[in-house]
């Protein structure tokens, strides 16, 4: 251990970094590191808090690790006289310029960096958070990787923009590969980036992906994993994990927008979805219908006091599907778990600590861990996803 924080240490020096702002913007952990390296000390985590409950298979790493994020958000400032545009300090309110990014799609950045020289020639006044003034916050760039469609969500503190068409115009020029461009108005003391009012600017208010197969709209506040080219390898080993044969009543359970049950469902008897957000669940809707699946169907619920409720009506389930937060679920959702008697549950994770906690109570609910797969979804950060797959021990 010694050795590596050595050897770490010495090839930063010797290499400089490859970012300018890594050490404010504190988001490329392992930025120092060669990618197997990054990909060794994920799998040697995964083994030490994963490795007592089951094998840990060899983890999915990227060919190319850079470039992978198909969503980029942009804070808005001014400094010394200039349009600047990037991310906060680590915990502060310092907004370090960023305009280029090693993990953020090349496109994103480049739209950002038009909007930055429009911005300054329109004379437009960014947001200033401690007097509360000005109308530009934050630049969202979204891309469909697989259909090439792009979303610029334009974040203004009121509804009250200024040429406003030629300044989109100007954008449309420059470039014209941009599929939408909406104005979300956030008049808040707050750091949510997205307030509730919206106004499309140009084309549809939404942009179309294409996972597994299947077609999601994504509107500027859906959850979507930011990195569509591993979620694809994921998402395929999940449904592979739970062994559907046309038979199952499957759960898919914080299901967001509804991506892993839509994907499921083809192979499923009947899946039903269950997510806490409103909106996502209005997408998940909708999503279905774009697939033409109609053996899903949706709950806006808790996803624990959901399962207790189907598990007191008596209702059985036959596989979990279970992508929570990255705070992991709940003793409540296992137990229900168990008095649905699912037979088989396939858990993504993206914080494999508490994985670790929940498969522990798992183990006490009757439920085996039979391997963990790690998905290296954000190279050169610390974090790492993994699906694990767990079956009903024999009574
Ligand atoms: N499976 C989806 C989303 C995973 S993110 C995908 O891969 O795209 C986790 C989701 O859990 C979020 O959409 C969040 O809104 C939802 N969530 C958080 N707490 C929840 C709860 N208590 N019950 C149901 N859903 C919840």
């Amino acid at each position: 251990m010694e050795k590596r924080k050595e050897s770490r240490k010495s090839s930063q020096k010797r290499k400089g970094s490859l970012c300018p702002v890594s050490d404010l913007c504190g988001g490329c952990q392992y930025l120092s590191l060669p990618y197997e390296e990054q990909l060794n000390l994920k799998q040697k985590e995964l083994e030490k808090l994963l490795g007592r409950f089951c094998k840990v298979y060899p983890i999915t790493g990227m060919e190319n690790p850079f470039y992978y994020r198909n969503k980029v958000h942009a804070v808005f400032g001014y400094e010394k006289g200039k349009v600047i545009s990037g991310v906060y300090q680590e915990r502060t309110h310092n907004l370090i310029p960023v305009e280029q990014c090693l993990i953020e799609d090349k496109k994103a950045d480049e739209i950002i960096g038009s909007i930055r020289g429009l911005v300054k020639s329109f004379r437009i006044k960014t947001y200033d958070e401690d007097r509360g003034y000005g109308l530009l916050r934050h630049v969202l760039v979204r891309r469909g990787f697989a259909t090439g469609e792009i979303m610029v969500v334009l974040v203004t503190a009121s509804l009250d923009f200024p040429s406003k068409k030629n300044f989109v115009k100007a954008l449309l020029e420059i470039h014209p590969e941009i599929t939408t461009i909406v104005q979300n108005v956030n008049r808040r003391d707050t750091s949510m980036v997205l307030g509730d009012k919206e106004k499309v600017m140009f084309g549809r208010g939404y942009i179309e992906d294409e996972l597994c197969g299947c077609r999601f709209y994504l509107s500027s506040r859906s959850f979507y994993q930011i990195n569509p080219v591993q979620t694809e390898h994921l998402y395929r080993k999940a449904v592979e994990l739970a062994r559907l044969t046309g038979e199952e009543i499957v759960m898919d359970a914080y299901c967001g927008i509804g991506t892993i049950g839509i994907i499921a469902a083809k192979k499923a008897k009947q899946v039903i979805g269950v997510e806490l957000n409103p909106d996502a669940v209005c997408d998940a809707v909708r999503n279905a219908q774009r697939n033409e699946i109609s053996n899903i169907r949706f709950y806006c619920k808790d996803a624990a006091k959901f399962m207790t409720f189907m598990a007191a009506e008596g209702k059985k389930i036959d596989v979990v599907l279970m992508d929570p937060p990255r705070t992991g679920t709940n003793q409540e959702f296992i137990n229900a778990v168990r008095a649905v008697k699912a037979r088989r549950v396939v858990y993504i994770s993206c914080g494999p600590d508490t994985l670790a906690r929940d498969l522990k109570e798992f183990e006490k609910a009757g439920y085996e861990a039979k391997g963990a797969w790690g998905y290296d979804l954000f190279p050169v950060t610390r974090h790492v996803e993994t699906v694990c797959l767990l079956s009903r021990k024999a009574q």
